[in-house]
């Protein structure tokens, strides 16, 4: 039985798609062999979808590079406004002191802590989440360092490397503890950030023991407990939207 070109032409997308039955399929093919405006149908068929194609694949190509050059471009300005920053400080605190007391002396704190901020800062500032881990271990590397400079500058009766670099070493500890806790809920950073944030609570509570033990401080106020009820809730709405996404994502 032959078929006509009205029947083959509405047939075509399918038969190009390749989801119509055997026979319609044969009768179809016959039909084209003969008939030269039916063949140059489906080529104008086969064209258009391959040209849609390679125009959707080029269009996510070009969009997946601007966002990454926007990125790149936003992560430069960060830098340069961060860099710049830290030297305007730097600058001003030099030309108050020597204008005031003429000579460097109570500015080499802040240029001390300046530095040490670009030193930490700049890795994450510069390469985002990759650059985190780097500016905590550059973090984790200079603090003791740093505080033993800091306690030359201000003669505090070795106060701030008592107190400091026991601080430091437990924010230390806090801070890898972090990365590690978004390390293994990578997938599930609500309930990570909600980790982070309860991790912060015996974290505190250590911090308190260890500065009652060194200078005159309580070891828990009112304030440590405002601090704390504030802390559970937050983080018990991070456990709740991590929650609702995951159910979402199940339905
Ligand atoms: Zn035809």
């Amino acid at each position: 039985m032959k078929i006509s070109c009205d029947v083959v032409t509405d047939l075509l997308p399918l038969y190009h798609d390749g989801v119509c039955s055997q026979p319609t399929k044969k009768q179809i093919a016959e039909h084209l062999a003969e008939c030269e405006r039916c063949r140059s149908l489906l080529g104008k068929i086969s064209n258009t979808t391959i040209d849609n194609k390679i125009k959707a694949e080029r269009d996510d190509v070009i969009m997946h590079q601007a966002k990454a050059l926007n990125m790149r471009v936003f992560q430069k300005i960060g830098a340069a406004v961060f860099t710049v920053l830290l030297f305007i400080g730097v600058l001003t605190c030099v030309i108050v002191d020597l204008a005031v007391s003429g000579a460097l002396t109570w500015s080499l704190i802040p240029i001390s802590a300046c530095v040490f901020a670009g030193f930490v800062l700049t890795p994450a500032i510069r390469y985002g989440v990759r650059g985190i881990v780097m500016s905590l271990i550059v973090f984790s590397v200079l603090v003791v360092p740093f505080l033993f400079v800091l306690s030359l500058i201000i003669d505090s009766d070795g106060l701030i490397l008592a107190v400091g670099v026991r601080m430091s070493v437990i924010a230390i500890v806090y801070l890898w503890g972090i990365v590690a806790v978004f390390r293994g809920l990578w997938l599930r950073k609500f309930l990570a950030l909600a980790v982070s944030l309860l991790l912060a609570i015996p974290f505190s509570l250590v911090v308190n023991s260890m500065l009652s033990r060194v200078i005159a401080a309580s070891l828990f106020d009112v304030w440590d407990a405002m601090a704390f009820a504030i802390i559970v809730v937050v983080a018990a709405v991070f456990v709740y939207l991590d929650f609702f996404l995951k159910r979402r994502k199940i339905q």
